[in-house]
């Protein structure tokens, strides 16, 4: 009842799903024998058709598990490669060319590998067949071979011959079959020889009296017998020749002219078992008895093992049910969650803080090259002079001079391209937040996804930076020539400058500290600045200064002092400056040429009201509609061609969830499998041949 062994073919390779973990499993033949024993050849006789990599240096590195399929409906014979998502691949030189390819991916160090091919044939001339191809053990190990091949080749079919696998003995007629490492191996694991098969190739170069004499050996006896095969092709094999389909019945033909020829020999008197299609017929008889045989003992262990996988279920899970859609689902609204609370938190007036900070910057900046280098004694008291501020400030209000240095102040601000950088400072902020909110969610374990999620937050944001920093730009306009200010927000930009200013101080002395501890102390540090003071003031000459310093200082300590000395005189005016504007003096806006810093600040300000309006409108607002939209867009394009999959395993909680689930559907799907196969057997009686 051959459809019995389709559907525990079947089942086995669901059982092979099910993981490397488990044991469970049903038995498939396994084809062993020495390089040259004609393995290839009696594989692709069995199937009919050259399939496999051949070649004068070619080894088989990783082991091909064979399903041939019996499909009565097909047209064409076909194969697959279900791990490669490879499908109806009808060409057979190009499964060749795939298993080579296949095979050369075990990288030379590692000799062989045990992870398998899988490789299914469909056709309506094959029976069903479950089979394993494994690398040809090795007589004398070649000079370009490794010496570990040898061991790890016999290693890996060691792993594959034991019970209740069936093993195929490939022996040459023409060695003696005391010298067949294939039948040596198989009598280690299985000294009574109940589940090997012993297949005698290359019967026609062996006298027939000889070659009968094998076949009914009487030395090693298998329970199974021996098949004497002539599975050479009559016309030059090669690789990637072209494939005739029609394998067997040349080589049928060839054995049947040979074994007709000697009646006396291989007659059906003779009671030897002879020719491939026998071979075939009895491999099905042999793999289909072993496979009822074990079937019970193996739904048992499956039961076993799904009531274990259950059990895990309940305990580690709670039964609680998980899809990668629905892991992926769950991970996009904890995402978008996250996104809504951080959008509810930043508008307008966080981007004003932001602009505002780094025009402050600016600001200082144009301040420091504009009026706090020496000498500053026209415009206010010089440093150390406590006592003169009071007269706070000096500058006469009517000088030219003091007007144009704060109108190209005021400019300079105005055209330093507030657009460029209203958006960059933006932009820069939501993506820095951006990163944040996926290092919060569930999408910190998916590189992948944290970077499609990153790229789709710059892109919505670069798309409008050029068309929000030009509107910017163009609302500033008028300000270019001409910045109104009120005195309320005169007085509000002198409160805010008289804290950058505090802030601008609080660095220097913080940078001070860092110098005297880098130094060794701040009486070493006050050392040098007297120093530098004194050679500034020329007081004392420094002559040839080198690398090795001078007046005891090495180089090294007197650029620390040059850096104190700039920071303490930057300090003392910074704190000059903070005295002019809370003093009375800058109280109003009609002293704005005594005061830059404040018109400054109140100019700045402006600006970046202005700048906000627009970067809320044109920016901001796009951003909150696209960025979801878009990161559900390029997420879907991640997930396609198994991309959804490879998704949820990147997290290996979900992985080993997923994994438990998967393990449970399966093992119930076989054992659904294998009581319809009981049913089956019931009603079906009779033999029926599936080819
Ligand atoms: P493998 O290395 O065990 O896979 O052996 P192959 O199937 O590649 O065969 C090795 C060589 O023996 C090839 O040149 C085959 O053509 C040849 N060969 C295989 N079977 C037979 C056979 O039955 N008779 C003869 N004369 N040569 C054979």
């Amino acid at each position: 009842m051959m459809f019995m062994t389709k559907m525990m073919i079947e089942i086995r390779n669901l059982l092979q799903k099910v993981g490397q973990s488990s044991t469970v499993t049903l038995p498939a033949i396994v084809v062993i024998g020495s390089q040259s024993s004609g393995k290839s050849s009696v594989l692709e006789a069995i199937v009919g058709h050259e399939f496999l990599p051949k070649g004068t240096n070619m080894i088989t590195r990783r082991p091909i598990e064979l399903t041939l399929v019996n499909d009565p409906e097909a047209r064409v014979d076909y194969a697959e490669f279900p791990d490669l998502g490879l499908t109806k691949i009808t060409d057979f030189s190009l499964i060749q060319k795939n298993l080579m390819e296949l095979n050369q991916s075990v990288p030379e160090s590692e000799c062989v590998s045990d992870d398998p091919i899988h490789l299914t044939i469909h056709s309506p001339r094959v029976p069903d067949l479950s089979l394993i191809d494994l690398p040809g053990y090795i007589q004398v190990a070649g000079e370009n071979q490794p010496r570990e091949l040898k061991r790890k080749i016999s290693e890996l079919c060691d792993k594959y011959i034991r019970g209740p696998n069936i093993i195929l003995a490939i022996s040459a007629a023409d060695v003696d079959l005391a010298n067949s490492t294939a039948l040596q191996a198989s009598r280690r694991v299985d000294p009574r020889g109940e589940r090997t098969i012993g297949v005698i190739t290359k019967m026609d170069l062996v006298d027939p009296e000889k070659g009968a004499a094998i076949l009914s050996d009487r030395q090693y006896p298998l329970r199974l017998g021996y098949v004497g095969v002539i599975s050479k092709l009559p016309v030059g094999g090669g690789l990637f020749k072209r494939d005739t389909g029609n394998v067997l019945s040349i080589i049928s033909r060839n054995e049947k002219s040979f074994f007709n020829a000697h009646p006396a020999q291989f007659g059906p008197e003779a009671g030897v078992n002879i020719g491939t299609i026998t071979l075939r017929k009895k491999l099905m008889q042999v793999l289909e008895q072993q496979m009822s045989s074990k079937l019970q003992a193996t739904t048992d262990a499956i039961q076993r093992e799904l009531e274990e996988t259950t059990y895990q279920f309940k305990v580690q899970y709670n039964e609680e049910p998980m899809t990668a859609e629905a892991y992926l689902a769950a991970s996009l609204d904890d995402f978008k969650h996250l996104f809504h609370k951080f959008a509810s938190t930043f508008g307008r007036p966080q981007m004003q803080t932001l602009l505002k900070n780094a025009l402050d910057q600016r600001v200082l900046d144009q301040l420091a090259a504009r009026y706090w280098n020496k000498p500053l004694d026209d415009l206010s008291v010089a440093p150390h002079e406590p006592e003169n501020i009071a007269d706070l400030p000096k500058a006469d209000p009517k000088s030219p001079y003091w007007h144009m240095q704060l109108d190209m102040a005021s400019s300079a601000l105005t055209r330093l391209g507030v657009g460029r950088l209203a958006t960059t400072v933006v932009s820069q902020a939501i993506q820095t937040d951006v990163e944040k909110l996926i290092n919060k969610s569930a999408f910190s374990k998916h590189p992948s996804a944290r970077q499609v999620i990153s790229e789709a937050s710059s892109t919505v944001l670069a798309d409008r930076a050029y068309t929000t920093s030009d509107g910017i730009e163009f609302s500033l306009k008028p300000y270019k020539y001409e910045v109104d200010i009120h005195q309320q927000e005169w007085s509000q930009g002198r409160d805010h400058v008289a804290e950058v200013l505090k802030g601008e101080l609080d660095q220097c002395q913080t940078a001070m500290k860092n110098l005297e501890n880098t130094v060794g102390g701040r009486k070493k540090l006050k050392e040098v600045m007297t120093f530098v003071d004194r050679a500034r003031k020329g007081d004392i000459i420094i002559e040839g200064e080198s690398r090795n310093g001078a007046g005891g200082f090495s180089a090294a300590l007197l650029a620390r002092g040059r850096e104190a000395v700039f920071l303490r005189d930057r300090a003392d005016i910074i704190n000059m400056r903070m005295m002019a504007v809370k003093s009375r003096q800058c109280k109003g806006l009609e002293n704005k040429y005594y005061c830059p810093e404040v018109f400054l600040d109140a100019v700045a300000t402006k600006l970046t009201q202005t700048a906000v309006l627009f970067l809320n409108v044109e920016m901001l607002n796009d951003f909150y509609a696209r960025f979801p939209r878009e990161v559900e867009s390029k997420l879907g394009e991640l997930m396609l061609g198994g991309g959804l999959e490879r998704f949820a395993q990147e997290d290996s909680r979900i992985r080993r969830h997923l994994d438990l689930i998967k393990r449970k559907e399966l093992l119930e799907l076989v054992l659904a499998k294998i009581e319809g196969l009981n049913r089956l057997n019931e009603h079906v009686g009779g033999p029926r041949e599936g080819f």
